[in-house]
């Protein structure tokens, strides 16, 4: 019964795949931002319009199998909880109570993974229209935490993009912070204090960096960032303890950019959902279950055909017990996880439109903190060197954050969180130290590593729907920069299932067609 492969057989293989691009989308049709276009006039225009690589060409018209998925599993019902049904009593909206008793069979949405990304989108689908009757659900395999990003990040905030839809989100982020105290609180709620620092980002160039600096300037200020640029002999006049060697020019956000405590932001997001009635469920995401559903035929295009459409997910508890909770929509928001989360939906592992994965895995950063007497003080932003090594002041008392992404040959294995203080003695203090001579006399305090959600195809998020799975939406792959576009993407994500297209921010480019279309969207400005 589930899981069966398509029926129309009469359909020409590369047909079936544009047939079920048009016509999966019509039970959640408002949820999809497709950019691939079709068009239904005549065998010949029946091809698509994009001009995409001819090799990925071919794989969009093979037709689209989902691989059988996980073994279909009846919905547990606790007896008591029949009873307690029966006569009316619920324990929703209480995630306290999601215990064998009360456990959630069904929902409108399921987000997969509770970090920033999902409790600010449970946050605004819940906002919008205080009692909208949605029923959100948020599954968090670790409600603790301990490997989450959203934790393990230095909570920058920049407008410093090369991308107009990066630089519009950091905006947003940043007005929202501003309000933030406010806009999370509620009546036995108070708003979190995200602590804001404002003290800017400085992005250092050589003489072959400075044309693009002066391009992404240029953008970020017609988008309305304040940002300025600074000669070598003005940057030297600014920062008195920045040795300007090699720097060719240089750019400094003289407004909303800084940096926050994440973990204030998350539980504000958090805290306010659930008084909006979001319900959180501790347990891991292991499966998902589909049901065939008919297409029905269109005049001229081919006969009707049956579609595996997502219907259940399956969530393993902490004792062991394998659940399911059925929904209309599911948000992908696992952070680094969401690429092999998204195996469970077939996304990867099937063919067709099936056959590219989500192109998120994790990478392991360092962050090193460290003590420096002589040391920039009080008035050091989030330098960014020529080198890619960064560095900014941490609190106060002389304590600074120190780290640099690697190269692709030196991308460490991510088993584990392990840090690499070999790292720190032989690439980034070395860089640091040469543009701050004040950092020649450090003591290494301590240092942590966490992973980047890192979109290996173009660095850059994937917000939308899955070209085949209409009912699955990602917000992931961030690669870095995901903290401050958490409030942008919770509303874009809102905004796409309530209104059905993006309303504040124009985020059509950040779908999953570019990878299916082989066109990539490249964010220059990765830290
Ligand atoms: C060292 C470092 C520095 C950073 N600095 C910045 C910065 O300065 N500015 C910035 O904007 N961003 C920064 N980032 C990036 C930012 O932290 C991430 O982009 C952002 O936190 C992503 O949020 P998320 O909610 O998608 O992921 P996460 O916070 O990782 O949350 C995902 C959640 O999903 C859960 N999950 C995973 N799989 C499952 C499953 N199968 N079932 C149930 N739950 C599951 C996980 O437990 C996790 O809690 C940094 C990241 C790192 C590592």
């Amino acid at each position: 019964m589930f899981n069966r492969a398509l029926t129309g057989v009469q359909l020409k293989p590369w047909l079936k795949s544009k047939y079920l691009v048009q016509s999966v989308s019509f039970p959640v049709r408002s949820f999809c931002n497709s950019q691939i276009k079709y068009s239904n006039k005549g065998d010949e225009s029946d091809k698509p319009l994009s001009n995409a690589v001819p090799d990925f060409q071919s794989e969009l018209f093979e037709e689209t199998r989902c691989p059988p998925l996980t073994k279909p599993l009846k919905p547990f019902l606790h007896p008591i909880k029949r009873s307690f049904d029966y006569l009316g009593i619920t324990g929703r909206n209480n995630p306290q109570t999601h215990n064998n008793l009360y456990f959630p069979r069904h929902c409108d949405i399921v987000i997969i993974g509770g970090g920033i990304m999902g409790c600010s989108i449970a946050y605004w689908l819940k906002q919008r229209g205080h009692d909208n009757g949605l029923r959100v659900i948020v599954v968090e395999r670790d409600p603790n935490y301990t490997r989450a990003s959203t934790v393990l990040s230095v909570g920058g905030l920049r407008q410093q993009f090369s991308l107009p839809e990066n630089i519009q989100m950091s905006l947003f982020g940043a007005e929202f912070l501003r309000n933030a105290k406010r806009l999370l609180s509620g009546e036995n709620l108070e708003g979190p204090d995200v602590q804001f620092h404002p003290y800017g980002y400085l992005f250092l160039a050589t003489q072959k960096g400075a044309d693009q600096l002066i391009e992404n300037h240029k953008l970020q200020t017609s988008l309305g960032a304040k940002i300025k640029l600074f000669s070598p002999y003005k940057l030297k006049e600014k920062f008195p303890w920045i040795n300007t060697d090699g720097v060719e020019l240089a750019s400094f956000g003289q407004e909303n950019e800084g940096w926050f405590d994440p973990w204030a932001l998350l539980n504000g997001f958090r805290n306010k959902a659930i008084e909006l009635g979001v319900e959180f469920v501790k347990a891991d995401t292991v499966g998902f279950e589909t049901e065939d559903t008919l297409v029905h035929s269109k005049p001229g295009v081919g006969e009707s055909c049956n579609y595996n459409k997502l219907k259940r997910i399956h969530v393993r508890l902490t004792n062991g017990e394998v659940r399911t909770i059925d929904f209309s929509l599911c948000v992908m928001a696992a952070g680094a996880q969401s690429g092999e989360v998204s195996k469970l939906a077939g996304i990867g592992i099937g063919t067709g439109l099936l056959r590219k994965a989500l192109p998120v895995e994790p990478r392991k950063r360092y962050v090193y903190c460290f003590h420096a007497p002589d040391g920039p003080g009080l008035d050091c932003p989030l330098t960014v060197d020529t080198t890619g090594s960064y560095f900014r002041r941490e609190g106060l008392g002389g304590h600074y954050i120190a780290g640099k992404s690697p190269t692709a040959n030196e991308e460490p294995g991510i088993a584990n969180l392990d840090v690499d203080y070999t790292f720190f003695d032989q690439q980034v203090w070395p860089e640091i130290a040469q543009r701050v001579p004040g950092f020649e006399n450090i003591k290494l305090k301590s240092a942590w590593s966490g992973y980047y959600d890192y979109n290996t195809f173009d660095q850059n998020a994937v917000i939308g729907s899955h070209p085949y799975h209409g009912n699955l939406m990602f917000a992931t792959g961030f690669s870095g920069h995901g903290i401050q576009h958490a409030p942008a993407v919770g509303k874009a994500i809102m905004e796409l299932v309530v209104d059905g297209r993006f309303i504040d921010i124009d985020l059509k480019r950040f779908g999953f067609d570019r990878i299916l279309t082989n066109h990539p969207v490249f964010e220059q400005n990765i830290v």
